[in-house]
């Protein structure tokens, strides 16, 4: 069934909120089997939104409204819809006893205008709001459908699971199967590429990428008269993925590489620790979000000075000299001082040029990786593409776990 998503609210188009509750539900819907084709983001308009109605219905079967369900003047969604659809707005009693019951409890005092929140359309359902105060609704007329949530997004959540998705679920007859396989290492463009006669020739299952923070994902979906049906589909793709892109690929469960690396790391416990430059702790950071982290993480320095390389690592003068804090021979020093302190299984040590600025000697994002595991040491030079600080620190983090991954 295809689908348009219309959100609702002034402070969207003038860019003061930014629009989750449209991403929120075109992930849902897509995992539910429906095909999501528009997001219309308006204010709170009543001729524009009659319009984007009369549009949106020319491709879709339901639209989904969020906010301008609540008390206030400026609120019309429901009003618009109602006239729209020749209805009336009637008194919904379920809805104003919860309302009452609500007051109650907070021990506050109802006005008058919460009252409008549970008048709905005659025609619809209501959609009760177990996280605020404004009932959403569904509403069904001459094979047209329209669900109208409130614009808070924790509310709009739970109303959408609570009280839209077991609704839904009658109206898809087919079953959904899907991966998102993850990688790291390889641009989207040169990724697509490669995969580029499965993401136009399939149909079912449908091949897509997408790109994320340094990262990519390829995700394969498929329908099926059952669920074995769907995924039997989406197997043959992506044993086919898999010989094309294995070498880059580290999850076929959408985790993320920290989650990787560290569910790794703690089923073989096998110890790590870091010392860290120009990433200034963010790699230890990034593991110790994972639970049970403990068992194997020992520590981290971040050894952003050369008096801290060489008091803390023993990172020697000369060298820091002779090549520069960003160097081959000191990463290497920098991951043999660690092993000294921790012993851990595995040590790994970062330095490199975040930027904007150039240190003088090196260009803006070369770094170098030294990795010390099982009695090996070795470093590993590499030169990321320079976007800004950030992004080069975040990659930075990523190539670290990438090549503990690869160990691993
Ligand atoms: P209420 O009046 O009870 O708050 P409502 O349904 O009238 O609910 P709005 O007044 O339109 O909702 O929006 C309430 C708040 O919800 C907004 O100030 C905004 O912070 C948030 N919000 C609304 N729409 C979105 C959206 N599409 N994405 C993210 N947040 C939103």
């Amino acid at each position: 069934m295809k689908v348009a998503i219309l959100s609702v609210g002034t402070e969207l188009i003038f860019g003061q909120t930014v629009n989750t509750n449209a991403t929120y539900l075109s992930q849902q819907l897509n995992l539910l089997g429906f095909d999501v084709l528009y997001h219309y983001t308006m204010g709170d308009n009543p001729g524009r939104l009659k319009r984007i109605l009369d549009i949106a219905y020319e491709d879709c079967q339901m639209i989904i409204t969020t906010g301008g369900l609540g008390p206030t003047e400026d609120d019309l969604t429901k009003e618009i819809i109602c006239q729209y659809f020749d209805d009336e707005l009637v008194q919904n009693e379920e809805s104003l006893s919860l309302l009452k019951a609500y007051y109650q409890q907070m021990n506050r005092t109802m006005t008058d205008n919460n009252l409008k929140q549970t008048v709905l359309p005659s025609k619809a359902i209501p959609l009760q709001n177990h996280a605020g105060t404004a009932p959403g609704f569904w509403l069904e007329d001459k094979g047209k459908i329209i669900i109208s949530l409130p614009g808070p997004p924790r509310e709009m959540k739970k109303m959408f699971l609570d009280e839209v998705i077991p609704r839904l679920k009658s109206l898809v007859k087919d079953f959904l199967y899907y991966k998102t396989i993850r990688t790291f290492g390889k641009g989207e463009s040169s990724l697509e590429t490669e995969i580029i006669d499965l993401v136009h020739n399939q149909t079912n299952p449908t091949v897509a990428t997408y790109a994320k923070e340094g990262e990519c994902s390829v995700r394969v979906c498929a329908k099926g008269s059952s669920m074995e049906a769907a995924e039997l589909a989406c197997r043959r793709v992506i044993d086919e993925i898999k010989n094309r892109l294995g070498e880059y690929i580290y999850s076929y469960d959408d985790e993320d590489l920290v989650q990787v690396v560290g569910r790794k790391l703690i089923e073989r416990s096998i110890s790590i620790s870091s010392a860290e430059s120009c990433t200034g702790g963010m790699f230890a950071e990034r593991l110790t979000e994972i639970s049970g982290i403990s068992k194997v993480f020992d520590r981290s320095f971040v050894t952003y000075s050369w008096d801290a390389k060489e008091q803390v690592l023993g990172v020697k003068r000369e060298t820091l000299e002779k090549y520069s804090a960003v160097s081959s021979q000191v990463a290497l020093e920098m991951v043999k001082g660690l092993y000294n302190i921790t012993g851990s299984d595995i040590c790994i040590a970062i330095t490199g040029v975040a930027g904007p600025l150039s240190d003088g000697d090196n260009p803006v994002g070369l770094m170098y990786i030294g990795v010390s595991y099982k009695g090996e040491i070795f470093v590993e030079k590499f030169q990321m593409r320079n976007i800004d600080r950030k992004w080069n620190r975040n990659y930075a983090v990523l190539k670290m776990l990438d090549t503990v991954n690869k160990l691993l």
